[in-house]
């Protein structure tokens, strides 16, 4: 008889994680989803919410065979177009010729992946709220349709994202259980720049836009449709902040005065600042993530983190692959699996958060400034003519599928080391690609 896997959220991770399941023709695989199905949904197109899928997520993909499927609702971006205060425009490649992120809406991967979970024979049950699990029986207590419910599988994995109810029981459940949740100072908010005449684009389709500020910004990423989904990241408090902004004449005056290029592209600004939800910005660090040969965290509702290195997503579907491997390697024994599963994804997870949480600051600062600029360019300089020996920390995060997270995380400290000895001296010797600045960087790595 086949044994029962349930598996609590049909977001983007559980839904591919059903279809890794389901692939293996051993189980009976259902997903249980707390709100309504979205594919039902009459024109619940409203706001288009977009990520960025890069190489983690499509290794993923690919190893269950459906990246065809997902290619086409994607948009590549090859580089950063970034809009300076002071008007002027600097585009930087992404990574080497041919690398490239991709534009994806939230809404429509998650259809296609609920779709192709059907296929491969999942279940999904909507409108089931998991409410908490007896840890003595593996029982999940659902709410939903004005009913309580109640389900014995034999295995749970808790993919019910940031705010878990399957983390929190096992919490309130079991001692010495870690948890850390940790908010920043800055919301976000999403905004849209419309499309064109028939569908077109009215900024660069194929880059990922941002217009750092400092203290704040703003990104775009294009949709299929010709539009943009933008997100401000923005401080809660102070001058300027979403508390500080609190009229429709301030908003119109902030946009038109910071954001001057995007302003005149988003005619509905003020009516969607204020409409639209200012969300936070959350890491989630715990442990242990899994239970036994019974249950396992996986996706967000492991490990949460802000968005600013676009690798949420791709690192929860790593987190697929990876317990894919290692089912393959201890030929479906969850008691030697789920251990390993943990042991080996938590440094990265808490690897990829960390990096995630710095790279804010690279973007809505760094991005517009002098000397990082130089640096990259030195950085992509040495890394073309040694690439054994220097690849970007960006690009080993998102390019580099083949590398853990922590290796990455690692290897960019000890790089960003002698970068910091290189660019420390005067700016007029050294801040550019020359014979010493090579020398030194080699020595540096002897
Ligand atoms: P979710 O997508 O949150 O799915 C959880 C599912 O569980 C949902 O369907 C929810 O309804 C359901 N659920 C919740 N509670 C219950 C319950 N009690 N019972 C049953 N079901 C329940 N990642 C990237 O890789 N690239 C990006 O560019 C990127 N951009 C981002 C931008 C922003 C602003 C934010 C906030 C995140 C971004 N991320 C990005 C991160 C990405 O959104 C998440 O990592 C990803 O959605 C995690 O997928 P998940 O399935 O684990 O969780």
């Amino acid at each position: 008889m086949k044994d029962d896997i349930a598996i609590l959220g049909a977001g983007l991770v559980g839904s591919l994680l059903g279809i890794y399941l389901a692939q293996k023709n051993k189980y009976n695989v259902s997903i249980y989803e707390r709100r309504p199905d979205m594919r039902l949904m009459q024109g619940s197109a409203g706001r288009s919410i977009n990520l960025a899928l890069s190489d983690r997520g499509i290794k993923a993909l690919e190893d269950v065979g459906i990246m065809e499927d997902v290619k086409n609702i994607c948009i590549p971006m090859h580089g950063r177009q970034i809009h300076n205060a002071d008007g002027t425009q600097t585009y930087q490649a992404y990574g080497k010729e041919g690398q490239y992120i991709n534009s994806v809406s939230r809404g429509e991967l998650n259809k296609k992946l609920m779709d192709l979970a059907e296929a491969h024979g999942v279940e999904i049950f909507f409108e089931k709220k998991c409410e908490d699990i007896n840890w003595k029986n593996n029982e999940v207590h659902f709410s939903g349709n004005n009913n309580m419910e109640t389900i014995s599988p034999d295995l749970i994995f808790g993919s019910d994202g940031a705010y878990a109810a399957s983390r929190l029981s096992y919490q309130l459940n079991h001692d010495r259980f870690e948890y850390h949740q940790t908010f920043i100072d800055y919301g976000y908010k999403e905004l849209t720049i419309p499309a064109g005449e028939n569908g077109s684009f009215l900024i660069e389709k194929n880059a990922l836009h941002i217009w750092p500020r400092g203290n704040y910004m703003l990104i775009a990423l294009p949709n299929i449709d010709g539009s943009f989904t933008c997100t401000l990241f923005f401080p809660y408090s102070g001058d300027p902040s979403f508390e500080s902004l609190d009229s429709k004449k301030k908003v119109d005056s902030f946009f038109k005065n910071e954001f001057a290029d995007a302003y005149k592209l988003m005619p509905g600004i003020t009516e969607d600042f204020f409409n639209n939800p200012t969300a936070s910005l959350v890491t989630v660090k715990c442990f242990p993530w899994t239970h036994e040969d019974k249950f396992s965290l996986i996706g967000d509702a492991a490990h949460a983190m802000v968005p600013f290195f676009g690798q949420g997503m791709n690192c929860g579907f790593e987190d697929c692959l990876v317990l894919n491997q290692l089912w393959e390697a201890h030929q479906g024994n969850w008691t030697e699996i789920l251990p390993k599963f943990q042991e080996s994804r938590k440094p990265d997870a808490d690897a990829i958060s960390d990096l995630a949480l710095a790279n804010f600051t690279e973007m809505r600062d760094k991005v517009a400034d002098e000397k990082f600029l130089a640096q990259k360019k030195i950085e992509a300089a040495f890394s073309t003519a040694y690439p054994e020996q220097w690849t970007p920390a960006y690009s080993m995060v998102t390019f580099r599928p083949d590398m853990r997270y922590s290796e990455a995380l690692n290897k960019g400290m000890a790089q960003q080391k002698i970068m910091d000895s290189i660019m420390s001296a005067e700016r007029d010797t050294s801040w550019e690609w020359n014979e010493t600045t090579e020398a030194k960087m080699k020595a540096a790595l002897q």
